[in-house]
């Protein structure tokens, strides 16, 4: 099937102009940022097969778009039955939105004198539904595919490039943590950019 790349052409220069006017304030961008990424997972019909393919092996991240500067990336991430992260933080905002299948998310909060985790409770979101994370708002969550029959993709938007982020990894009984840096699952990212089918049809 023939994917509409606009959309995500429109996604990633509306969420460009949000982050020049917020000026980081992440209140701001939370705020415009929850409508477009809405908008965007709201239509499950511009995300090329080849981001949107699992992989038996773990949960994929692809990487979509990088801002030239590096102040916001957009992931695809692909779970195949079942599929789960570790316990992690992000230490960056992030915003996940659910577009196809069902996700199941669990939240905790580091216990400053224990330095344990104790969990906040887990909720699921289905298709449109938006979570937020950041240091400020609590950073430390688990991801995990709510379906075990198939799969399920969300979208997620980070204040930097995530893939190259020194950010930690839990221990969930003892909170102990430790550094890791997730990369991406692909070398490439999808061409947004080629306008020839829109600017040739009619004539
Ligand atoms: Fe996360």
């Amino acid at each position: 099937m023939m994917k509409n790349i606009t959309r995500l052409r429109d996604f990633v220069q509306s969420f460009t102009r949000l982050i020049e006017q917020a000026g980081g304030d992440e209140e701001n961008i939370f705020a415009d940022g929850e409508r477009l990424l809405s908008d965007l997972v709201s239509h499950d019909d511009w995300l090329p097969d080849d981001f949107a393919q699992p992989s038996s092996e773990r949960y994929q991240q692809y990487l979509l778009y990088c801002d030239p500067t590096e102040r916001f990336s957009v992931v695809s991430f692909v779970w195949g039955p079942g599929q789960t992260t570790p316990v992690h933080d992000h230490t960056v905002w992030g915003m996940v939105g659910v577009m196809r299948g069902a996700e199941a998310c669990e939240e905790f909060d580091l216990e400053p004198a224990a330095g344990c985790l104790r969990s906040r409770g887990t909720h699921q979101l289905s298709p449109g539904g938006i979570d937020l994370v950041s240091p400020r708002i609590g950073d430390i969550h688990k991801v995990s595919n709510a379906l075990t029959d198939r799969v399920s993709i969300s979208i997620h938007i980070y204040g930097a490039n995530i893939g190259a982020v020194k950010r930690h990894i839990y221990e969930s009984d003892t909170g102990r943590k430790k550094t890791f840096v997730s990369g991406y699952s692909s070398k490439v990212t999808p061409n947004i950019w080629d306008r020839s089918a829109e600017l040739t049809t009619g004539n």
